[in-house]
């Protein structure tokens, strides 16, 4: 896949509020967006189809997959959840940056495909911080907030994948800090030939 556009994946364990910082992170930062996601969960009450995921069957997802559609997929919590492989290509092509919002097991897959990937670890202050997140916004049961928190066990030990780690204990801090690491990737001078070049040139 080759494209012109800067590819970012930001994992944390589920609870951290990742997808609030990459939601506020998109807003301030130009040319920069959020994928949107596949996903055969059933929507929550205050999510839309098409807004915070596309929505759609276990079947339909498992004809996605046998065709190829997805960049990148995996079994979460029991749902399938992936990033289409063709509007990814497409965003990055017309020049946009892109942030996926992924489990760990897809930024493995990502990074694989596409070598040039940021990784981007959210983390928590700490576990206890975390499991009382999980247990003030949820309504699920004891049984899915276990597995959430063992599931986020695993996922921190993943955390020496990734090229940057910023932690999630005040909201504008984290974002800011998310931010200069978009800037400083987009300034990194292997990435910046299309602008070296023609000002060298006026000094020839
Ligand atoms: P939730 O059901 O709470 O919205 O998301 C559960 C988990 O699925 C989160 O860890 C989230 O990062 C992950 N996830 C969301 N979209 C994708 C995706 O497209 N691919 C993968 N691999 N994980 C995803």
């Amino acid at each position: 896949m080759s494209s012109s556009g800067l590819l970012f994946v930001v994992s944390a364990p589920s609870g951290t509020g990742k997808t609030t910082v990459v939601e506020q992170l998109v807003k301030i930062v130009p040319t920069l967006e959020m994928s949107r996601s596949y996903t055969s969960r059933p929507p929550r009450s205050n999510e839309r189809d098409g807004v915070d995921y596309n929505f759609v069957s276990r079947q339909e997802f498992e004809e996605r997959i046998a065709r190829g559609d997805f960049l990148e997929y995996a079994d979460v919590f029991g749902n399938y959840y992936g990033t289409g492989k063709a509007e990814t290509e497409a965003r990055l092509a017309s020049g946009r940056d892109l942030v996926l919002v992924i489990d760990v097991q897809g930024a493995r897959q990502v990074r694989e495909r596409r070598p040039g990937t940021v990784g981007i670890f959210v983390l928590p202050p700490s576990f206890q911080v975390l499991e009382h997140r999980l247990r003030g916004r949820s309504q699920d049961p004891e049984a899915a907030i276990q597995r959430r928190l063992a599931t986020a066990r695993s996922e921190v030990s993943a955390v020496s994948e990734y090229d940057y780690v910023v932690i999630n204990d005040e909201l504008d801090r984290c974002v800011t800090e998310l931010r200069g690491i978009v800037l400083a990737e987009r300034a990194r001078r292997d990435r910046r030939a299309n602008v070296i070049v023609p000002i060298a040139k006026t000094f020839q």
